[in-house]
């Protein structure tokens, strides 16, 4: 791939990193205040209804876990921006083929091309 392609893409990977970023603080916030209100005095002569203590419990391991894929798809982003800087960019790390560029446009960060991230997976 040409210097000045991959500079599109690092552009994309640089933007992406910023809002996946920007969102998992934003997360880690939520759960956090969920936490405090949880284990906070204030609900303490409130009645305790087991519906919504189990509702919030579910949102907040959802909101971990949503955390987590986020935090597996900047590691994959910080791959991709490092392969960028080899110039290897754009190669399947497994067979070595070029990528295709429609699968990079709609996934910047994939390592591998299509048939290699079946197999994987
Ligand atoms: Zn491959």
């Amino acid at each position: 791939m040409k210097k000045a392609e991959m500079k599109v893409y690092k552009d994309r990977l640089l933007a992406l990193r910023a809002r996946l970023r920007g969102d998992v603080t934003q997360l880690a916030e939520v759960a956090l205040k969920k936490n405090s209100a949880q284990s906070g005095g204030d609900h303490a002569s409130m009645p305790i209804h087991m519906a919504d203590l189990g509702s919030d419990a579910y949102e907040q391991e959802f909101t971990l876990s949503l955390m987590e894929t986020e935090e597996d798809t900047l590691s994959l982003i910080e791959a991709a921006l490092e392969r960028i800087e080899d110039g290897t960019y754009g190669a399947c790390e497994e067979c070595g083929i070029q990528i295709p560029k429609t699968r990079l446009n709609a996934l910047p960060h994939a390592a591998m091309c299509v048939k290699c991230a079946e197999k994987a997976q």
